[in-house]
This record gives structure tokens, C-alpha cells and sequence, in this order.
């Protein structure tokens, strides 16, 4: 009998939010997404397992029932010397990057845009939460590469339910036996809604409140019921060491921003509500305005790519 593809793959909090048009992935019972700078990106296909983890435990598995796929821009970063993207940020040093492949110390990656292919999986039909069941590091034992330090990383699915077994019993989804496209519709039809908060995520809330305090980085002092943790990653390769890469907005403008329709101008430094919003004192009032939250030169690179990727 042929062995099942699963793919275990990372939803640790903020690097892999935002990722593309659809807004974020805050619901990974739901879906998934990831785009063709990520290694597997085109292996990954309906009928799949999905196996969604954060590094200290499995979050859950499904079934991958359809995957959506788009095109949209992003902004890539390579050291100036090397042209590699492999370079941490030093948090007490200056200059603030040094590439871990060649060395070389740099203020600033060369930051490039190009053309990504997007790719979303929709598995929320067979979803069953693993909280509690495998280890991160027993998953990664699992994995076909056990060494393996990829965002998407292959294995057997029956492997992987053998071990999901043993730790808690039977139930676990079964894509043989129900055969691909017996699933419920996904797209156009009811969906199942759960609300489950991504781990992490409320730990980068409180962290952007007590460095920014109760203050929309846009329009300024709000309350905190209404501010968002807002990542402005997505729009650059998923590395996890990138700081700075949020910033807190309110929530309708958070919602507006992640659909395009206000964003900074990069050479300006400026709000800018698009024309679709003038016509709304709310938001017409914001443009040409300067952004409340004094912005630091990661917040510029990101708004500069969320600018390319919706405006130009
Ligand atoms: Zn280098």
C-alpha cells in the first residue's frame, strides 16, 4: 500500500503570519500559508496530511482538502557581501546584522522585490487538535530528515499516526480510507469557524503594549481593547529573527492596512489612505498625516514592502 505524504510544518507565531493577500493565518485548523521562496513549497498537495506544529508541540492534523494558489510580490533580504540570506540580528551591537555565512557586518540587508507564487491549503474538514500529544522533539524525529531546520518537512503519514496512536489513542484523520474529494466544501460553503488564539501571539501583544503603550502607530492614543498586534512580516522571506516587525493598530485600521487601503508612502514617510476611503472623515483625516508610533528603520523596510506588494 503507498505510503502517505504528511507535512509538518511550522506556525510558529509571528515570522509566518500574513502570509500573502488572504490576510493572516490565524486559524490553523483552517488553513495554512506559505509561497514558493519556502523549500517543498510545490511538493505539498491535496490529499496530504498536514501536520501543524510551534516547535515545542503539534498543534494539530488534518487533511489537506484544496490548495488556493495566487501570485503577489515580496520583498526578499541578502546580505550586502554574500548575497545570502542567512544573517541574524544583534541586539546590542551596532552594526545590527551579521551574516552568519560570510561575516560581514552590515546596517541594513539589501532588501530586492520580486514575484512570489502564493499558496494556501484549505484543511479545516478533518482538523484534529494534537495539544498534549507529540513533542517538538519527537516530531522531529519523525520527519523523513530528522536534522531537517525546513519550515515545510516531510513524513510518512502512517509513521506519524502510529506515534500520534500510541500517545493518545485512535481517531486520527485517515486519508485513505475517505478518499480525496469526499470532504465537505470548503470555499462557498458553511465553513466551521473556531477561534483559537495562536501561541504566541497574545506574548507579542503584551510586548508591543509596554513598548508602544495604549497608542495606534497610525492615529495615536486608543484604548488597548481596540489595538492589534499588527505583523508586518509576511511580505519578506519567513525568518524568525527579524525584530521589530510589529506594530500595534487599531483594529479597523489594521483591517484596512492588511487589505492595502492605507499604507505609508516610502518616500514621503506619510500615511496614505487610498482614494476608495476619502469620502470617510475617519480615515480621510489620516491622509498625508505623519504615523503617530516614531517608526524604526525595520518598521520602514516592511511598510515599504507592504507598499510594493498593494500600491505599486
Ligand atoms: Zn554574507
Amino acid at each position: 500500500m503507498a505510503m502517505t505524504t504528511a507535512w509538518l510544518v511550522l506556525a510558529v507565531g509571528d515570522a509566518r503570519q500574513h502570509g500573502g493577500n488572504d490576510g493572516y493565518d490565524d486559524n490553523p485548523s483552517e488553513h495554512y500559508s506559505w509561497d514558493s521562496t519556502v523549500p517543498n513549497s510545490g511538493q505539498i498537495a491535496a490529499g496530504d496530511v498536514i501536520a501543524v506544529w510551534n516547535k515545542q508541540e503539534l498543534i494539530g492534523v488534518s487533511v489537506i482538502e484544496d490548495i488556493e494558489t495566487g501570485q503577489a510580490e515580496k520583498a526578499r533580504y541578502s546580505c550586502p557581501q554574500c548575497s545570502r540570506a542567512d544573517f541574524k540580528r544583534r541586539t546590542r551591537l551596532t552594526p545590527a546584522w551579521r551574516c552568519s555565512q560570510c561575516g560581514a557586518l552590515f546596517d541594513e540587508p539589501v532588501q530586492r522585490i520580486e514575484p512570489v507564487t502564493t499558496y494556501r491549503s484549505l484543511h479545516a474538514a478533518q482538523w484534529k487538535d494534537g495539544r498534549g500529544t507529540l513533542t517538538g522533539r519527537q516530531l522531529r524525529a519523525l520527519c523523513d530528515s530528522p536534522n531537517s531546520q525546513l519550515s515545510m518537512r516531510p513524513a510518512r503519514w502512517e509513521k506519524l499516526r502510529a506515534a500520534l496512536e500510541e500517545a493518545s489513542g485512535p481517531g486520527w484523520p485517515a486519508p485513505g480510507e475517505t478518499g480525496h474529494g469526499a470532504w465537505r466544501p470548503v470555499r462557498g460553503g458553511h465553513r466551521i469557524v473556531r477561534t483559537r488564539t495562536r501561541n504566541g501571539q497574545q506574548d507579542f501583544r503584551t510586548q508591543l503594549l509596554s513598548e508602544q503603550g495604549q497608542n495606534c502607530a497610525l492615529s495615536g492614543p486608543a484604548p488597548a481593547a481596540v489595538l492589534d498586534a499588527a505583523h508586518l512580516y509576511g511580505y519578506a522571506e519567513a525568518e524568525e529573527h527579524f525584530e521589530h516587525g510589529g506594530l500595534l493598530l487599531r483594529s479597523d485600521l489594521h483591517r484596512l492596512f492588511d487589505r492595502g487601503q492605507i499604507g505609508i508612502r516610502p518616500d514621503t514617510g506619510l500615511i496614505d489612505v487610498d482614494a476608495s476611503l476619502h469620502g470617510y472623515p475617519l480615515y480621510e483625516q489620516l491622509h498625508g498625516r505623519a504615523p503617530h508610533a516614531r517608526l524604526r528603520p525595520e518598521h520602514r523596510s516592511w511598510l515599504a514592502a507592504h507598499w510594493h506588494e498593494h500600491r505599486s
